[in-house]
């Protein structure tokens, strides 16, 4: 098994979290464990295309992989945040959830107009947070390069949300 297969196999499955029915991938083992943390970094940040400029890590999880990434590939980060964190705003979106709606924020004065960006999160389920975080991105006049997570549950059908931009998925179930 690659040092890649095997930290894949840390995401744990918990059953009916955060609520009933919901089957949870927990990637806290992997993130617990240096070396499969250092693998997952490694290919996240390989795959990228050569030209991005900067990584728009989604709040929470995707903060823990875009910023190694970022700097693994020598990129601005650029958090992505939930409301009322950020003192400064460039920009807010809202996107439909499962049950419900969120809202995201794009911090202002960080990302230039061209700029070639790639998004970071842990998971792409129905792809609602991946999507609202393209459209921040794209009314900011930068371009998505790709979209990067570590896991996408295909059956949740999240890429026919995120609008035709490449997904580089570690592992798709
Ligand atoms: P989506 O908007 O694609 O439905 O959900 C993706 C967002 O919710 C991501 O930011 C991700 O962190 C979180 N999420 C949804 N399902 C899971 C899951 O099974 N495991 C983890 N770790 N995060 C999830």
């Amino acid at each position: 098994m690659t040092d890649l297969a095997a930290a894949l196999e840390l995401v744990r499955t918990v059953p009916d979290f955060p609520e009933p029915g919901v089957q949870f991938r927990d990637l806290n083992p992997l993130f617990a464990s240096a070396p499969a943390f250092r693998a997952v970094i490694d290919e996240m940040a390989a795959r990228l295309p050569a030209d991005v400029d900067a990584i728009a890590a989604v709040e929470a999880r995707g903060f823990l992989l875009g910023a190694p990434v970022a700097v693994a590939r020598g990129c601005a980060l650029v958090p992505i945040r939930k409301p009322g964190k950020l003192p400064v705003v460039a920009d807010r979106v809202d996107y439909a959830l499962e049950y419900g709606t969120a809202t995201l924020e794009l911090p202002g004065g960080v990302l230039p107009a061209g700029a070639r960006v790639a998004v970071v999160d842990d998971v792409l389920a129905t792809g609602g947070t991946v999507g609202g975080v393209c459209e921040l991105i794209e009314r900011a006049g930068a371009t998505v390069s790709v979209v990067s997570v570590v896991l996408e549950l295909a059956a949740l059908s999240g890429r026919d949300r995120v609008g035709g931009q490449e997904i580089q998925a570690l592992r798709v179930i």
